[in-house]
C-alpha cells in the first residue's frame, strides 16, 4: 500500500517507528509534514499538495497530529477523506477527543464510568462547582491542558477557590473533578487498536506528586488489566469513534473511569514497558481495514 504519515519530525520515535513498520511489511511510506500541506477546495476535485508537488494515490494517511495544530492538521486529514483515502484516526474522531468537555459528555451519555466531574461559568456557582464534587480534596483541570499542565490538586475548599479565581481571571475554562485518592497516584494506558486494547501499561507518579504523566517523572511497566477494563477502554474509543486511541483509566472504588481519550497515543512508553510491536500492529489494522474508499465519513461532519 502507499501510505502517509502525517508528522513534523520523523525522527520521534512514535513516526520512525510506523515507518519502520510499514517497510518491513513491504508498504511505500512517507513523512509528511502537515503545515506544509496545502489544498485546493474545488469542487468535485478535492487536491493536496506538498511542497509543489500533488499527492495522489494515497491508500492511508496514519494522522500524527499534535495538539497545538489540532485545527490545521485536521483539515488536512479532512481533505484527504473527501479524496477517497482512508485515514487510521478520522477527522471528526481526532476532534472529538482533543476537546476534554466534548469527549466527557458523550461518554457520559454511553454511561462510561467518569470521576464526577463540574463545569460552570458563573463566580455565583463557585462553591456549588466544588461541593457538587465532593469538597476538597478536589482537582481542578484547564481544558487546555496536556502532559499534566494545568491539573492542580486542592488541599482544601479555600485553596480551590483561589485556584478558580485564578483560572477565571485568566479566562480560561477549567473542569473541577473528584479526586481519585485510592488510585495513589497511579494511572492505566490502554492502547487500543480497531477494538482490541492490545497492550496495557500503568504509570505511577513519583513520589509527593499526583500526577503520574512520564512528562511529570512518572515510571511505566505493564500491567495486566481486569476485562471491566478492557471492555470500557474499548467501548471509549469506540463511543469517541477512533480505530486506535491511548484510553487512560484510573481505579476507583466506583470502578474503573475514564481521564481521557487520545487519538495520537505516544508508541516509545508503551512498546519499551511491554516489549510488544504495536508499530507493526497499528500497519496490520490499516491492511485489513484500510481500502481506498473505506473513510466512513469521506470527511462529512
Ligand atoms: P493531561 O491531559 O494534561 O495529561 P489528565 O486529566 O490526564 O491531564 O491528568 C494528568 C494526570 O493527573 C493523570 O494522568 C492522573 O495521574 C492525574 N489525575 C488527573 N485527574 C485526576 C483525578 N480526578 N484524581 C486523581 N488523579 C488525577
Amino acid at each position: 500500500m502507499n501510505i502517509v504519515i502525517l508528522s513534523r519530525n520523523s525522527k520521534l520515535y512514535s513516526t520512525s517507528r510506523l515507518v519502520e513498520a510499514a517497510r518491513e511489511r513491504g508498504h511505500e511510506v512517507r513523512v509528511i509534514d502537515p503545515l506544509r500541506c496545502y489544498m485546493n477546495i474545488s469542487s468535485h476535485r478535492p487536491e493536496i499538495h506538498y511542497k509543489g508537488e500533488m499527492l495522489e494515490k494515497v491508500d492511508a494517511v496514519i494522522p500524527r497530529i499534535g495538539a497545538s495544530i489540532t485545527f490545521y492538521g485536521t483539515a488536512v486529514v479532512r481533505q484527504f477523506e473527501m479524496m477517497g483515502t482512508f485515514s487510521l484516526n478520522e477527522s471528526v474522531a481526532i476532534s472529538r477527543s482533543r476537546d476534554k468537555l466534548r469527549s466527557l459528555q458523550l461518554l457520559s451519555r454511553k454511561g462510561i464510568g467518569l470521576p464526577v466531574t463540574g463545569f460552570g461559568y458563573s463566580p455565583d456557582d463557585n462553591l456549588d462547582l466544588i461541593n457538587l464534587v465532593g469538597g476538597a480534596p478536589l482537582v481542578i483541570k484547564l481544558l487546555e491542558g496536556t502532559q499534566g499542565k494545568g491539573v492542580v490538586l486542592a488541599e482544601t475548599n479555600k485553596a480551590a477557590e483561589s485556584v478558580i479565581d485564578a483560572f477565571r481571571g485568566l479566562r480560561a475554562y477549567f473542569l473541577t473533578q473528584e479526586f481519585i485518592k485510592e488510585a495513589g497516584g497511579s494511572d492505566i494506558r490502554c492502547f487500543v487498536v480497531g477494538e482490541k486494547v492490545v497492550a496495557s501499561m500503568m504509570r505511577q507518579a513519583k513520589e509527593g506528586e499526583f500526577r503520574s504523566n512520564v512528562h511529570r517523572g512518572g515510571v511505566a511497566r505493564a500491567i495486566k488489566i481486569t476485562p471491566e477494563e478492557r471492555s470500557t477502554a474499548v467501548r471509549a474509543a469506540k463511543i469517541l469513534g477512533l480505530n486506535v486511541a491511548g484510553v487512560d483509566i484510573m481505579r476507583s472504588n466506583h470502578g474503573p473511569v475514564v481521564l481521557e481519550v487520545n487519538s495520537s497515543p505516544g508508541l516509545e512508553g508503551i512498546e519499551t514497558s511491554t516489549g510488544k510491536d504495536i508499530a507493526g500492529t497499528i500497519v496490520g489494522f490499516i491492511e485489513k481495514s484500510g481500502r481506498a474508499g473505506k473513510t466512513r465519513t469521506r470527511g462529512r461532519g
